[in-house]
């Protein structure tokens, strides 16, 4: 579970890294145009703000197929959208990592053994905390399957 939590949050904090680097630009196509320079050309160019209202000219070659839903696609995923949702997620892993286990009014001997795990000898989560947690984060790490270092077995 540790080697999945690391590999999760090193992963997130990578991508809010990154975007971080743009300066929380944020894009949005604003339009499109076509050229045909050679008379065949099937270029796109979308024009693209950004939140300091540059423009940013994404163009594809003629022949690449790139349609304008693509172009589109990667627009949505600007950098200031994905510096929010990185450290949305990267606050969800703090919460869950917070998460108490269960103790009757603090009281350890009527509560999950690893609420006081000093008080047993092999103390073990009797109170599902430990196996929510798990569940949250082999969930949330499904979201980044096709990242490098992912590993097969993370999700059962
Ligand atoms: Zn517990």
């Amino acid at each position: 579970m540790t080697e999945l939590t690391d590999w999760l949050r090193s992963t997130i904090k990578d991508d809010l890294d990154a975007a971080k680097d743009l300066e929380a630009a944020s894009w949005r196509v604003a339009s499109w145009a076509r050229e045909h320079p050679d008379g065949g050309g099937d270029e796109r160019i979308a024009l693209v703000d950004d939140s300091e209202h540059r423009k940013l000219i994404v163009f594809t070659w003629p022949g690449a197929h790139v349609t304008e839903d693509e172009l589109e696609h990667m627009a949505r995923h600007d950098p200031r959208d994905t510096i929010a949702r990185c450290q949305a997620e990267l606050a969800e892993l703090d919460e869950l990592a917070a998460l108490p286990h269960y103790a009757w009014d603090d009281r350890p001997e009527y509560g999950c053994p690893m609420f006081a795990p000093d008080l047993f000898v092999d103390p073990a989560c009797s109170c599902g905390r430990d196996a929510f947690v798990d569940r949250m984060t082999r969930t949330k790490a499904n979201g980044y399957r096709h990242r490098p270092g992912w590993q097969e077995g993370w999700v059962s």
